[in-house]
């Protein structure tokens, strides 16, 4: 077993079962030792191998001497006046960064999540704050697992759920996103249900996803009634149509007889005429979904170029009502963390700022 320096050593936190075998199958670890590991690091939240009692000190200190325990250090935490915590994590002792929120909603039991699935973003939306760090790399299932882990660490709270819907387009690192949801599924024990994957519509993704038939919630972030409006706001996903995207999520129902989110960023003055609330209408008519409409959080403050405003209390129902002629279940999102840049990439950027 090599003996690395503390950044070099290999991570357990975020494994799966098989993984960590693997990793530690060359060791002289029993497999029920190495379960026993598991059960230290999911259903305990161990921060050290020190707390891992029921090894003998000498597996202790072997694991001391060649793992770690976090693939993630912390960087920074700001914690807002309702509770939510922003953390902000680097990778692999590198200047790549990634953001996760801590929420605790007042109508929900289960704490929530929400992770990143990649550093940086190459979808481009305009009104986000991601738009402005670069895409860099996909993150691994282990790094999308381990910021959960880390905020269970960290507060010695249990996570009852995900939100993709951090820093990234999680289905142009699909691959490592379903593994990761295998793994809160198997090792955290998070189910489906309790997970959603929020996309901008990546339509090979949609389809891969489709064919995994996991029991999550996929949520489409779509922010316009008609396709120029969208690839103006949206320029990374113009290639595909809003057609074909509601045929990829028809199709993902068909499969997974998962009833669709449709995310709605409310911009004053851009997309919350009511002209568009009635494209709007008309589209989901037919989808089996329900919409949550998301009054915009400005984030001028990343750049003077991004002038969007939030909607008045009465634009914003004025297009509630509208698209709750179509007969689907229409919400606003109860929102978390107005005061501490809790949209994704905003920490990101500030620490790139002041650092
Ligand atoms: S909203 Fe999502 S998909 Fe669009 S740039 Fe931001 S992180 Fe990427």
């Amino acid at each position: 077993m090599p003996n690395n320096s503390n950044d070099e050593k290999p991570a357990l936190s975020g494994l799966g079962l098989p993984e960590l075998l693997e990793c530690l199958k060359a060791s002289d670890l029993a497999e029920y030792k190495i379960k026993q590991i598991h059960s230290w690091l999911y259903a305990k939240y161990a921060g050290s191998f020190a707390k891992m009692t029921d090894l003998s000190i000498s597996e202790r200190e072997f694991l001391e001497t060649n793992f770690k325990i976090s693939a993630l250090k912390q960087l920074d935490c700001q914690i807002s006046k309702d509770g939510t915590k922003k953390y902000l994590f680097s990778l692999d002792q590198s200047d790549k960064y990634v953001e996760s929120v801590f929420m605790k909603f007042q109508n929900r039991k289960e704490l929530s999540v929400c992770v990143s699935s990649q550093v940086g973003c190459a979808v481009g939306c305009k009104f986000c704050a991601t738009s402005f760090v670069n895409f860099k790399r996909n993150l691994t299932s282990q790094e999308i697992v381990d910021q959960v882990m880390s905020i269970q660490r960290d507060n010695n709270v249990r996570i009852g759920n995900i939100v993709y819907m951090g820093q990234g387009e999680p289905l142009l690192n699909t691959k490592e996103v379903i593994k990761s949801i295998k793994v809160f599924n198997y090792s955290v024990g998070i189910g489906g249900r309790h997970i959603t994957v929020s996309t901008s519509g990546i339509i090979p993704g949609i389809l891969e996803l489709a064919k995994a038939n996991l029991p999550i919630t996929l949520a489409l972030s779509l922010h316009a009634g008609d396709d120029e409006l969208r690839n103006s706001l949206m320029p990374g996903v113009k290639i595909y149509t809003i057609k074909d995207t509601f045929e990829a999520l028809d199709h993902y129902y068909e499969i997974t007889k998962r009833r669709i989110t449709i995310e709605y960023v409310l911009l004053a003055g851009v997309n919350d005429t009511i002209d568009q609330a009635k494209k709007l209408a008309k589209l989901i008519s037919k989808l089996n979904c329900h919409v949550n409409l998301i009054p915009y959080n400005p984030i001028n403050e990343i750049s003077d170029t991004i002038t969007f405003k939030r909607p008045s209390h009465e634009a914003q129902e004025a297009f509630k009502a509208v698209v709750e002629t179509s007969g689907r279940k229409v919400t606003s999102r109860l929102e978390r963390g107005k005061d501490i840049s809790a949209a994704c990439g905003q920490l990101h950027n500030k620490y790139l700022v002041s650092n």
